[in-house]
């Protein structure tokens, strides 16, 4: 029997997700680019040109790879690219991608140690001393820079100084809500491998996973015994000496990130960083007079989160933002589900879409006894539209 099909309307929503973010309008037009096959001089190029501006992103002179896939894709690919199963590695858990880290290690027979922070908080850096006193035979150290879940900022630079007592461990960060957006030089902190993804700080589209490998990486790369194949960075760096990736290569989100490297590069990395911490600061010190409790004891200036004030569910909050205001706001996940708000503060959002946000949030509350705007004058006032650059 034939169904009728209606045509799918799509509004056009304003992205304040930790990922996928707004897309600056144009890497939209390089992205929809007529297709060029990767086996050309063209591509050869523009791949060539990207692998060196990406270098500059993740201020390192190391290899850096490009792989078509989600941003867990190219955690699995630190993964299986530099350690071995019955190794023992400590995993920082604080909050749902730090699980993933555990999940992951454990999947491939890696002897996990876990070190669990409550959600909300970031790691202590001297939990982090102690840990590794108590195994000093673990291979590599895992953590995420902003844990996504809860909008925490982890003190890598000072993880990476207690790292260097220990050669022969490899510190493995997911930077996926931090590169670009978050001071994260990888070669002068001694960053080991660094995980990015194309659909957060690098404004993409969904699709590329990016990973860059220190020297004492590379040789782990070299010696891991476990199975491989798509993700064998080892084949992918010899296509990668020719310009060209191992497999098909994902022509039209790296000629976006092209664009997106430019563009940051352009800006200065020190100016989207402060601009970065600006946005949200200001959104913090907005919701704050709104009624709302910032949820995060560390908080990333990549993405904030809040509990709603009392009596409002995150969950029916996120949906009125995005059915009455076309704004896409994340919630919680697990057991924080319709208890938090996160509002990403990566991609190209402007002055007008914080203005749009804030009143949207302003008309929801309005007569909550916990808002202490009176009025859309009072809120207009309030905040620093300076800083919305
Ligand atoms: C989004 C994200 C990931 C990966 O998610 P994918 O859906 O696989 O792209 C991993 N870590 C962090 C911190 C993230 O924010």
């Amino acid at each position: 029997m034939q169904k009728s099909s209606s045509p799918i309307r799509v509004p056009n929503y304003t992205l304040f997700t930790p990922g996928p973010v707004q897309i600056p309008s144009e890497v939209l037009k390089e992205i929809s680019e007529p297709m060029i096959h990767h086996r050309t001089k063209e591509f050869e190029a523009i791949f060539r040109e990207t692998i060196d501006d990406l270098k500059q992103i993740f201020e390192t002179e190391q290899r850096v790879f490009i792989q078509t896939a989600t941003g867990s894709g190219a955690m699995e690919s630190a993964i299986v690219n530099t350690l071995s199963p019955g190794e023992k590695v400590i995993c920082i858990n604080t909050g749902k991608f730090g699980e993933r880290w555990v999940k992951m290690a454990k999947t491939f027979g890696l002897q996990v140690i876990e070190l669990r922070v409550p959600w909300g908080h970031a790691v202590n850096s001297n939990d982090v001393d102690s840990a590794l006193r108590l195994h000093p035979d673990a291979r590599a150290l895992f953590c995420q820079a902003c844990e996504t879940s809860t909008g925490v900022l982890n003190p890598i630079r000072e993880i990476a100084q207690i790292k260097k007592s220990y050669p022969d461990l490899l510190l493995i960060v997911d930077a996926i809500t931090a590169l670009g957006v978050i001071q994260l030089p990888m070669d002068a902190w001694g960053i080991d491998v660094m995980v990015a993804a194309s659909q957060k700080a690098l404004m993409l589209p969904t699709g590329l996973g990016i990973l860059a490998f220190s020297k004492k990486a590379w040789q782990a790369c070299l010696d891991a015994k476990g199975p491989r194949f798509y993700w064998d960075l080892r084949n992918e760096d010899n296509a990668n000496t020719k310009d060209q990736t191992m497999f098909s290569s994902s022509v039209a989100l790296i000629r976006g990130l092209r664009i997106v490297l430019k563009r940051l590069l352009k800006m200065g990395l020190l100016e989207l960083q402060s601009k970065t911490l600006e946005h949200s600061e200001e959104t913090r010190n907005v919701l704050s007079k709104m009624g709302f409790t910032p949820f995060s004891y560390a908080p990333s200036p990549s993405i904030s989160a809040f509990t709603p004030p009392p009596g409002i569910d995150g969950e029916a909050l996120q949906t009125r933002l995005q059915e009455e205001f076309f704004i896409c706001v994340a919630g919680g996940q697990d057991d924080f589900k319709g208890k938090i708000l996160r509002i990403g503060h990566m991609g190209a959002l402007t002055k007008e879409d914080y203005q749009r946000l804030f009143l949207a949030l302003f008309q929801i509350l309005k007569g909550n006894p916990a808002n202490k705007l009176m009025n859309q004058r009072e809120l207009q006032q309030l905040v620093n539209w300076d800083v919305f650059r």
